[in-house]
């Protein structure tokens, strides 16, 4: 059994086709995924998925790059945060990538999504981009403790720091990509009981699908290729990281 840790089948070009995608994870033995919200608009998707799908999980937050994307406050992340099928807290983080200039209102959205996964006692889904030491300041400084390094892109001296804070990891495609060596080092490093794997599909379909629209089915050929790279069994490594999803997201039930 696998389970895709991060996912956006409510996009538009996977939602099309949700039915199809769902009979692909049954054939794929991937058995559950975690829908996460980027918006308002997002976790009302990802909330109604995960009320339709038994298998299928959600969050609620807004995701950095969402510029102009209207806040969630404190208090109503933590209302949808108490719904049932909500189990964390994010896509949330810091991204200089896709944004510059003033960045004042992405730290305070940082914020805010810190202290409603505090409050709620729910992991925090962290993105990261271009901006690890800020991002790492940030998770320091306000205590936050619990949650995810989604799609790993950073290196090994970032990986040690965020298990030092309690983080897990959880790698995607870009893990069996052949310039990302610094990525698999990080994967070769990380202990057993703090692997993840996602697809964070629709992006970043791993070899041999690269360039193509990913799917959570996928995921599969990620564990394939982080067992591969860390001499463990695909066994193991499923095994490994479903039990951490679980332990992780502690409000998702088998
Ligand atoms: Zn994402």
């Amino acid at each position: 059994m696998l389970v895709d840790s991060h996912c956006h089948i409510n996009f538009p070009e996977l939602s099309e086709q949700l039915p199809q995608l769902l009979d692909n994870m049954k054939e794929h033995d991937v058995s559950y995924a975690l829908a996460v919200s980027v918006s308002r608009e997002t976790f009302d998707e990802v909330e109604n998925l995960a009320n339709t799908y038994p298998n299928i999980f959600c969050s609620v937050g807004i995701h950095p790059a969402e510029q102009d994307a209207a806040e969630f406050s404190v208090a109503e992340l933590l209302e949808r945060a108490s719904h049932p099928r909500v189990v964390a807290i994010g896509e949330t983080g810091l991204d200089y990538h896709w944004c510059e200039g003033d960045l004042s209102w992405q730290y305070q959205r940082f914020i805010t999504h810190i202290e409603a996964a505090k409050q709620s006692a729910l992991p925090l889904i962290i993105h990261t981009r271009k901006a690890g030491q800020d991002t790492l300041k940030f998770l320091k400084e306000h205590n936050a403790d619990c949650g995810v390094i989604h799609c790993f892109s950073e290196d090994i001296e970032f990986a040690r720091a965020a298990l030092d804070l309690g983080f897990y990891i959880s790698f995607s495609g870009i893990v069996t990509f052949k310039n990302a060596k610094s990525v698999q080092e990080a994967c070769r490093y990380v202990p057993d009981d703090r692997l993840l794997v996602e697809t964070d599909a629709p992006y970043l379909s791993p070899v041999p699908f690269r360039g193509q629209l990913n799917q959570p089915a996928y995921v599969k050929y990620t564990a394939q290729h982080v067992a591969t790279l860390r001499g463990q069994t695909f066994e193991k490594i499923a095994q490994i990281t479903t039990d951490n999803f679980f332990r992780l997201f502690n409000k998702a039930q088998r």
